[in-house]
C-alpha cells in the first residue's frame, strides 16, 4: 500500500537503523537467549548509543523523535523479539516517561541520563498478585513516618525487576495512589525472578517485596496524582505495543512466505502454489497492512496531542490480535518446522501470549472501547442477589 510514501525521510532512516541493529546483533543470539531464559544484557549499551531509550525526549542529548519514529523503533525491535521490545518499552515509557512527566528536577537529572545510556535499568511496579486488570484495588501502601515514607506490599510480573537499579512503584497513600522511586539495595526491598515461563523467555520477570521499606521524602514522584498518573504511563507503553505487535506479525509473515516458496510437497510444487496456503498469506499481509495504517494514524494523532486512550486500546487490541493470529498461521505453514526454534515463529507465537495479556488484556481493551462508544462502563459485574434460588428453580 506504499506505506513508505506516508513516512518522512527521518522516520525511514530510524526504521532502517533499528532493522540493521536487529538483523546484525539481535537475530544471531536471540534463540539462544530464549532457550536459556536470559535477557540479552550485552545489547543494552548499544541500544543506549542508538538512542533507543527515551527516544521521544529532547533533553539530556536525546533525539526528540516524533511518535511515528518511536513506533517504528518498537516495530523493528519486536521483529527481533517481544522481550527485547518489552525491555525498551519499560525503560522508555514506564520509567523515563514518569520520571520526566511527574519527577522533580533532581530526580530527572539523576536518572534520565543514566537510563538513556543504559547504565541504569528501570522497572515499573503496578501489578500485584491479587490485582492485575484492576490495579485500582492495589494493597501496597506508603505511609509517612517522620520525614520518610515506609512502603509495605508486593508486586508481581514486573519486567526487569531484579535487573533494575530503580523501580517506579505505585502505592496507596492517605492522599490516594502515588508513584515512588525505590532504589535497588534499599533495606526492606526485595526482588526475585519468576521461573517456569514459556513466553517472553528472553525477558526477566520478577516479584518485588516491600517490608517496612523506608525511602526518603524525596523518593515520591511529586506530580503523580492518583491511578490516572499510572494509566498515563500505560498509555505510552500501549501505543508502542500497537506498533510492536506488528513487528512480530511481519517476522512471522515473511518467514512463512519464504518457507512456502521453498518447501516442496505434492507434484514437485512448492506449497505456496496451494490456494489454502495463499489464503493464509493473504490474510496476514492484509491484516498487517491495516494494522500499520491504524498505528500510523495513531502516531500522527499522538504528535498532535489528539490521541485518546480508547484509540490506544483499539490499536493495542487489534494489532496484538493480528500478531497472535499471524503467528499461528505461520506456524501452520511451517508444518513440523513450525515448532522448532530453527525458525523464529514458535518463539513469537509463545511471546505474543504475554503481549496479548499485559498492558491491559485483549478483553479489557474491548471494554474500554465499549465504554467509549456506549458511555456505559462494564468492568464490574452486575450486583448479585444473595437470596437462595427458589426451590425447584434451575
Ligand atoms: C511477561 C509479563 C510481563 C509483565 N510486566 C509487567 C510490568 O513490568 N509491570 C506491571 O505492573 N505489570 C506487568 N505485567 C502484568 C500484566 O499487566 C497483567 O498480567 C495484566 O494486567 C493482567 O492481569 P492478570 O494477569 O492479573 O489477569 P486478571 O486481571 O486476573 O485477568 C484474568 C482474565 O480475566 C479477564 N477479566 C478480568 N477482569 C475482567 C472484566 N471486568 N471483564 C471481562 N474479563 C475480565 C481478563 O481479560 C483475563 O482474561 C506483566 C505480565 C506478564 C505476563
Amino acid at each position: 500500500m506504499e506505506l513508505d510514501s506516508l513516512l518522512s525521510e527521518e522516520e525511514r532512516l530510524v526504521r532502517g537503523a533499528v532493522r540493521q541493529f536487529v538483523d546484525d546483533k539481535v537475530k544471531p543470539i536471540i534463540e539462544e537467549c530464549h532457550r536459556e531464559g536470559r535477557t540479552p544484557l550485552e545489547l543494552v549499551p548499544e541500544m543506549g548509543q542508538l538512542n533507543l531509550f527515551g527516544a521521544t525526549l529532547h533533553e539530556y542529548g536525546l533525539p526528540g523523535l516524533n511518535n511515528v519514529a518511536y513506533g517504528l523503533i518498537m516495530q523493528e525491535l519486536e521483529r527481533g523479539d517481544s522481550g527485547l521490545r518489552s525491555f525498551v518499552s519499560v525503560q522508555s515509557s514506564l520509567v523515563m516517561y514518569p520520571i520526566h512527566a511527574f519527577g522533580s528536577a533532581a530526580q530527572r537529572d539523576r536518572w534520565l541520563p543514566a537510563l538513556a545510556s543504559g547504565q541504569a535499568i528501570g522497572c515499573f511496579g503496578l501489578t500485584e498478585p491479587d490485582f492485575g486488570s484492576n490495579p485500582g484495588g492495589m494493597r501496597t501502601t506508603a505511609r509517612k513516618a517522620g520525614g520518610d515514607w515506609v512502603l509495605n506490599g508486593a508486586k508481581q510480573w514486573i519486567t526487569n525487576g531484579t535487573l533494575a537499579e530503580v523501580a517506579v512503584v505505585w502505592a496507596r497513600t492517605e492522599d490516594g495512589i502515588r508513584g515512588f522511586l525505590v532504589e535497588k539495595g534499599t533495606p526492606g526491598f526485595t526482588a526475585a525472578d519468576q521461573h517456569g515461563k514459556f513466553s517472553l523467555r528472553a525477558s526477566t520477570t520478577s516479584e518485588l517485596g516491600f517490608h517496612d521499606c523506608r525511602v526518603p521524602a524525596d523518593a515520591i514522584l511529586p506530580k503523580t496524582d492518583g491511578l490516572r498518573s499510572a494509566l498515563m504511563c500505560l498509555n505510552q507503553a500501549r501505543y508502542g505495543i500497537a506498533w510492536g505487535g506488528l513487528g512480530a506479525a511481519m517476522e512471522c509473515y515473511y518467514t512463512a512466505l519464504e518457507y512456502s516458496k521453498q518447501r516442496v510437497q505434492f507434484g514437485g510444487q512448492p506449497i505456496a502454489c496451494h490456494q489454502l496456503v495463499q489464503e493464509k498469506l493473504a490474510w496476514m499481509i492484509t491484516e498487517i497492512t491495516k494494522g500499520q495504517l491504524l498505528a500510523l494514524q495513531m502516531g500522527r494523532l499522538k504528535d498532535q496531542d489528539r490521541l485518546k486512550h480508547f484509540h490506544v486500546s483499539m490499536g493495542k487490541r487489534n494489532n496484538v490480535w493480528v500478531a497472535r493470529e499471524s503467528a499461528r498461521l505461520a506456524r501452520e505453514i511451517l508444518g513440523a518446522n513450525g515448532i522448532v526454534d530453527d525458525y523464529p515463529v514458535i518463539r513469537h507465537m509463545l511471546n505474543i501470549e504475554s503481549v496479548y495479556t499485559y498492558e491491559g488484556t485483549h478483553d479489557i481493551h474491548g471494554l474500554i472501547i465499549g465504554e467509549a462508544v456506549t458511555g456505559i462502563p462494564a468492568y464490574n459485574p452486575p450486583e448479585r442477589s444473595e437470596k437462595p434460588m427458589p426451590a425447584g428453580a434451575r
